[in-house]
């Protein structure tokens, strides 16, 4: 694909198009008693729309054409641009990138940026390349970023795969490839580090896009982080963060995945009085069940509608800010002359989706592909468990004696470090009634001793829970009590080739194979999201701690070893401010 425009640069397309809009010649669709959610004006208006081809032809008075293909007819419905999502990770959604086209396009997104970066981290060079292949095709446009933290905590943990510049360099070389993903090495970037200083400046010299992390980043670091020329963030905690950030001219990709700052972003937006051209919306991380049942990107249009924001402005945010982010002139506006991406809506309250139109084919009605998807081209990365089924003794911290003081993890909320006395039996630490053992085993053959580490204030466990979805490295890590069910949630998850599980009492009780890299399933998206659903639930049995993905996103708190404070990663428990590395939680 030498440009994203190709196919519509083809005159005989143009020619075709140039007639139909002066009524010389049929469109091939012809759209009719629509109104335009015109995103350029932010007016609704009523018009029909021709298609020909790929392109728009023309958006003119209702009733002026009668000749085409096939006319449609919108009954009032609204024609706005195909949504477009600035940033995600298809992983969060647990399923490949053509059961996402899938779930995403008859919800009316229509071009998606994929920061690859779980699988890239699990399988390096070569996953980031099934990803681009894996996008291809597919109803859904899948721009592909390269992925910058490969592992994320350098020297705190070890992951599948290391990214030097040279990698990103030779990502960024691939025509499909958009720019460099998040960099969320802040302190790296800041300090000029060579590694980060590397993979900036492939950016840079690619003139792709560079995208951005700048969490909690304010006043001095923000302006250092964008001197570097990292150009956005969607790691927006306040309304405070995000005018600041708005101001030093960063891209904001308002997320929907930490809803809580969406009513703050809108009152920001009405003390501005708009919008800002720099606002795009995105999604970033959404749970398989919550990608289903209630969606993406507009699920997102939604709820800020709820908050107050005018409907067409919202529209913009999500259709033309980010287009023109993208530097993709083809796409973001029901106009003559772009790429025919189009969402009719029944309303702009629900923005229940009727019809999607992607590229001028009719690719999605009432919530179903009108064509099924396209076999995947390539065979998916799997047998990514690289390690040997465990034993009762992996889970074991060695102490002598009958008493021992040892260093734990205390969460939840920031993890921060304490310490307890705990009884020693046997030549191990007994793992106290109110706290929890945390193992992280390397799945890439790098060790088969784990990290081990007791997490305090976390509820009284009465069995385990693994996964292999473990920010960012995605080493296999199983938390709970009891050697035997700890045991056994471990080796379930090494023979399906990763996944989620729960255990108690030696039973499996919900169970979510993810073979692909253990982080996807090709599995159809509704059962994945079941099988999710039942994981969630049976976390919240085995534990008093409340809230069913609670105890997910903490367990996965718990390892992400780039944040401050201890973290159990498969090197031990690591402490992101210092560097430390303990390896054994027992002190003199
Ligand atoms: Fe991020
Ligand atoms: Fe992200
Ligand atoms: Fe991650």
């Amino acid at each position: 694909m030498s440009s994203p425009y190709a196919d519509l640069n083809d005159p005989a397309l143009r020619d075709r198009a140039v007639r139909a809009a002066q009524g010389q010649a049929p469109f091939d669709t012809l759209l009719v008693n629509g109104r335009v959610a015109d995103v350029a004006t932010g007016e609704m208006r009523e018009a029909d729309v021709g298609l020909v081809g790929a392109l728009i032809a023309s958006v003119h008075p209702r009733g002026t054409f009668h000749e085409a293909g096939e006319i449609i007819d919108l009954d009032g419905r609204i024609i706005a641009p195909g949504l477009i999502d600035s940033h995600l990770h298809i992983e969060s959604s647990m399923i490949t990138p053509r059961s996402y086209a899938g779930v995403v396009v008859p919800q009316g997104t229509t071009t998606i940026c994929w920061d690859p970066h779980e699988v890239g981290n699990v399988g390096g060079l070569e996953a980031v390349r099934w990803a681009i292949a894996a996008a291809r095709g597919l109803p859904l446009r899948i721009i592909v970023l390269a992925p910058s933290c490969v592992p994320s905590a350098p020297g705190l943990e070890r992951s599948g795969a290391v990214f030097d510049g040279n990698a990103m360099e030779e990502m960024l070389s691939w025509p499909e490839v958009g720019g460099v993903a998040e960099i969320m090495d802040m302190r790296g970037v800041l300090a000029r580090s060579p590694l980060m200083r590397s993979m900036t400046q492939a950016g840079l010299e690619s003139g792709k896009l560079v995208c951005g992390h700048a969490r909690d980043l304010a006043g001095k670091g923000l302006q250092g982080f964008l001197a570097a020329g990292i150009e956005s963030d969607h790691e927006i905690t306040s309304e405070a963060d995000l005018l600041e950030k708005i101001r030093a001219g960063m891209t904001i990709e308002l997320r929907v995945s930490h809803e809580d700052i969406l009513p703050q972003a809108v009152a920001l937006f009405g003390k501005l009085g708009h919008v800002p051209q720099t606002v795009t919306l995105c999604t970033d991380d959404i749970f398989p069940d919550d990608l289903v049942s209630r969606g993406g990107m507009a699920y997102m249009l939604r709820r800020l509608v709820q908050l107050g924001l005018d409907p067409v402005q919202a529209l913009r945010a999500a259709t033309l800010n980010t287009a023109m982010r993208l530097q993709r002139r083809d796409l973001g506006l029901v106009a003559p002359g772009r790429r025919a991406d189009l969402v009719v809506f029944d309303d702009l309250a629900e923005f229940r989706v009727h019809h999607v139109f992607a590229s001028g084919r009719h690719v999605a009605e009432n919530g179903e592909l009108c064509e099924p998807l396209r076999p995947d081209p390539v065979t998916a990365p799997t047998e990514t468990m690289k390690l040997a089924l465990t034993t009762e003794r992996s889970f074991y911290i060695p102490a002598t004696g009958t008493q021992a003081r040892v260093r734990t993890v205390a969460i939840p909320r920031t993890t921060r470090w304490g310490e307890r006395d705990v009884a020693v039996r046997d030549g191990h630490v007994v793992i106290p009634q109110d706290a929890a053992l945390m193992a992280v085993f390397n799945r890439y053959g790098a060790s088969d001793v784990p990290g081990l580490g007791i997490l305090e204030g976390w509820g009284e466990w009465s069995g385990a829970v693994a996964t292999t979805v473990l920010h960012d490295s995605h080493n296999l890590a199983i938390i709970g009590r009891g050697e035997a069910d700890m045991m056994l949630a471990a080796n379930t998850l090494i023979k399906s080739g990763g996944g989620m599980v729960a255990v108690r009492d030696g039973k499996v009780l919900a169970h979510l194979e993810l073979p692909v890299c253990g982080l996807l399933s090709a599995t159809a998206p509704e059962e994945v999201a079941r099988q999710f659903n039942a994981v969630r639930e049976a976390c919240a049995a085995v534990t008093t701690w409340n809230g069913q993905t609670a105890v997910i996103k903490l367990m996965i708190g718990a390892s992400l070893a780039c944040n401050p404070g201890p973290h159990v990663t498969d090197m031990g428990i690591t402490s992101g401010m210092t560097g430390e590395v303990v390896t054994n939680s027992v002190l003199a």
